[in-house]
C-alpha cells in the first residue's frame, strides 16, 4: 500500500539526497573556479621559500634535517636529483606515481602546478601527482622538490567536527520526519475508521483529537457533519414512524367501519354513522397525502416559484369568506382591518399560509371565541397576524409547534397532523418571510407573518 507515511519519508529521503547532490555540485564549481588556483599558488609560494632557504645550505647532508623539520610542519616532501635519486619526507604518500616528464622539466627549471582535475575531491587525494614541484639547484646538482600540505593537516579536527555535525543533522531530521509524518498521519487514520464507522451508521463514533491546524478543522467539520446527520437520521426514523402512526390509525377506522357495515342486522341510522366516519377518515388520509406531498416538494431545493403580483388584502378576504361556514358553526366572530398590501410572489404557496394559520385559529379556538385577521404595508414591510382567544399555548411548547407532527396537547388533535405550522415554517422560508408567535395558555395566539418586499 502507497500510504502517506512511505510517501513522506520518501521525498524526504529524496529531498536530502538531491540536495547533497546540487550542494556538491555548486561547491565544486566554486572550488575549481576560484579556491583550487588560490591553493596552488599558495603551495608553490610555500615550495618556493623552502627552496630559498635551502640554497643557503652547503650540501645535501645539511638538507635533510631541514626537509625532516620542515614536514613535521605538516607538509610532505618528496626530492629527487637528476641521477634519479629520491627520497620523502614527512607522512608518506599513497601513490608514487608521477609522469618523468614531469620530473624532467622540474629539474630543467620549471614550475609544476599539480594535476589538473574537474573534481574537487581529486585535489584532496594523498598521491605524489598531486603536489606541486619547484626547482632547487645546490652544489652543481639539480633537483626537483614536490610538496603538499599533509593530508593529516587538511583534514583537521574542524572538519572531523563539521563533517560529525552534517551527519547529526541528516539523522535527526529523517527520524523527525518520521515522527512528524506518524503525529499527522494519524488523526487521518483515524478519521478513516470514524468515516466508515459513519457509512454503517454508527453515529455516535467520537473522535478524540483536538488540534488549531487545517487537520483539527478538518475535525471540527466531521464533527459537525456526523452530528447532523445523526439528527436527520432520527429525524427520518421520527417522520416514518408519524407517517406510518398516522395512516395506520385511519386505515384501521375505515376497515373497522367497513366490516361493520358488512353485517346485516346494521340498522339505517348506524350505516349513516358508519359511511360519515370512514368518509371522515378517508378525508383526512387525503388530507395527509396532500400535506405531505406539499411538504416533500417544498424540501427540494428548487420549488418552482410562480412568482406574481399578488394583493395580500384580497387574499384574506377571500380567505374569510371561505370559511365563512365554519366560524359560523363553532360560533367564533371574526373581524379583521386589511391595508392594501401588495407583494410579488408565489399566490398559491402564500395561500396555504394564511390557510393553516386561520385554520388553526379555528380549530384551537373556544367556543364564542373570536379571530382578528390584521394587514399593515409600512416602508415596504408588510405583516399579517391572525390572533385568536383561544387555548394558547403554553411557553416550553412554542419552540416545537413548528417542527414536523408535533402537537401540543393530543386530546386536541381530532383532525390535525402536526404538519400545518412546520409547512407555514418552510413556505415562510422560500418566500423570504418570518413568522412569528406570541402565546398565552386560555387567553390565545396571535401568529404574525413578516414579508420584506424587495420592489
Ligand atoms: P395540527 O395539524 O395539529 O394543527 P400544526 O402544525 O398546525 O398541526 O400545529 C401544531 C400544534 O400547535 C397544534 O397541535 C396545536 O397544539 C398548536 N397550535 C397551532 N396553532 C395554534 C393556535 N392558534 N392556538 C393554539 N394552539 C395552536
Amino acid at each position: 500500500m502507497n500510504t502517506l507515511y512511505r510517501q513522506f519519508i520518501v521525498a524526504t529521503i529524496t529531498i536530502l539526497s538531491v540536495s547533497i547532490i546540487v550542494g556538491l555540485t555548486l561547491a565544486n564549481i566554486v572550488y575549481v573556479v576560484y579556491t583550487q588556483q588560490k591553493v596552488t599558488s599558495n603551495n608553490i609560494k610555500t615550495a618556493q621559500s623552502i627552496v630559498d632557504n635551502m640554497e643557503h645550505l652547503h650540501d645535501y647532508e645539511t638538507l635533510k634535517p631541514y626537509l625532516q623539520s620542515v614536514s613535521k610542519l605538516g607538509y610532505q616532501l618528496f626530492i629527487v636529483d637528476s641521477q634519479g635519486n629520491q627520497e620523502h619526507f614527512g607522512n608518506p604518500f599513497d601513490s608514487y606515481h608521477i609522469e618523468p616528464a614531469i620530473v624532467q622539466a622540474v629539474l630543467n627549471g620549471e614550475l609544476y602546478e599539480g594535476k589538473q582535475s574537474f573534481w574537487m575531491m581529486n585535489h584532496f587525494s594523498n598521491a605524489l601527482e598531486n603536489t606541486v614541484g619547484v626547482p632547487l639547484a645546490l652544489e652543481h646538482n639539480s633537483y626537483a622538490l614536490f610538496m603538499k600540505p599533509s593530508s593529516q593537516l587538511l583534514f583537521s579536527d574542524f572538519h572531523t567536527i563539521l563533517l560529525g555535525f552534517i551527519l547529526a543533522v541528516m539523522v535527526l531530521s529523517i527520524i523527525g520526519v518520521v515522527w512528524m509524518t506518524k503525529h499527522l498521519i494519524r488523526p487521518i487514520t483515524l478519521l478513516t475508521e470514524a468515516t466508515k464507522a459513519l457509512s454503517n451508521e454508527n453515529f455516535n463514533y467520537e473522535l478524540n483529537i483536538k488540534r488549531n491546524d487545517e487537520i483539527g478543522q478538518l475535525i471540527e467539520a466531521f464533527h459537525d457533519m456526523r452530528v447532523q446527520l445523526k439528527h436527520n437520521e432520527e429525524a427520518r426514523k421520527a417522520f416514518i414512524s408519524n407517517v406510518s402512526h398516522d395512516f395506520q390509525s385511519p386505515l384501521l377506522n375505515i376497515q373497522g367501519y367497513a366490516e361493520l357495515l358488512l353485517d346485516s342486522n346494521v340498522t339505517a341510522q348506524q350505516r349513516k354513522m358508519y359511511v360519515e366516519i370512514i368518509n371522515e377518515e378517508a378525508k383526512r388520509l387525503a388530507n395527509l397525502t396532500k400535506q405531505l406531498l406539499l411538504l416533500t416538494s417544498l424540501d427540494q431545493d428548487r420549488y418552482p416559484l410562480k412568482l406574481e403580483k399578488v394583493r395580500v388584502d384580497e387574499q384574506l378576504k377571500q380567505l374569510v369568506r371561505r370559511y365563512q361556514w365554519r366560524l359560523a358553526e363553532q360560533n367564533i366572530e371574526l373581524s379583521y382591518k386589511l391595508e392594501q398590501a401588495e407583494l410579488v410572489t408565489d399566490k398559491e404557496l402564500l395561500m396555504n399560509v394564511w390557510d393553516n394559520l386561520l385554520t388553526n385559529a379555528i380549530k384551537y379556538n373556544r367556543e364564542n371565541g373570536s379571530i382578528h385577521v390584521a394587514c399593515s404595508a409600512h416602508n415596504d414591510v408588510v405583516e399579517v397576524s391572525f390572533t385568536d382567544e383561544g387555548l394558547g399555548i403554553a411557553e416550553q411548547d412554542l419552540a416545537l409547534i413548528f417542527e414536523r407532527f408535533y402537537q401540543v396537547d393530543h386530546a386536541r388533535k381530532s383532525d390535525g397532523s402536526g404538519l400545518g405550522l412546520s409547512i407555514v415554517d418552510q413556505i415562510a422560508k422560500l418566500l423570504g418571510a418570518q413568522v412569528s408567535v406570541v402565546s398565552e395558555v386560555n387567553k390565545g395566539s396571535s401568529f404574525t407573518v413578516q414579508f420584506k418586499n424587495k420592489e
